[in-house]
């Protein structure tokens, strides 16, 4: 197993992974689009208990909504770091663009496309692409 070492955009918050990750997934969900501001969030998954804070605990905030995973950002800078449950769950989605060091891929799934926006485009990357979540 290798480390990989994660920053918010900020600075504030720092953290230590565990890799490779489980699955690499770019999710196109509505939720995704609105915390990423964007098409969706690009995510590695990982064994929760592989995730080290080094620094800035006190600013991470997490969100639970109604229906979905908890979604957890810095208070500082709104970067969002990571998803699926984070810190309870057994698996946890880091978001791949905090990454100190750049991931090159590759992104094995795109899910929810079925929430694919009028201006987004799918890649033609040959990565699995699933209706709603990766089963
Ligand atoms: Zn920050
Ligand atoms: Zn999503």
């Amino acid at each position: 197993m290798a480390k990989l070492t994660g920053t918010c955009w900020c600075g504030a918050v720092r953290f230590a992974v565990e890799v490779p990750f489980l699955r690499v997934t770019n999710c196109h969900c509505t939720s995704c689009k609105r915390i990423s501001g964007g098409g969706g969030t690009v995510s590695g998954r990982a064994r929760t208990e592989d995730i080290r804070i080094l620094e800035g605990s006190e600013l991470i905030t997490t969100y639970e909504p109604a229906e979905g995973t908890k979604k957890s950002f810095c208070a500082r800078c709104g970067t969002n770091l990571f998803g699926g449950g984070w810190p309870e769950s057994e698996f946890t989605s880091v978001r791949l663009p905090t990454l100190d060091q750049p991931f090159e891929g590759p992104i094995e799934a795109h899910t929810y496309v079925r929430s694919l926006a009028p201006w987004e485009m799918l890649p033609d990357d040959g990565a699995e692409r699933y209706e709603v979540r990766w089963p």
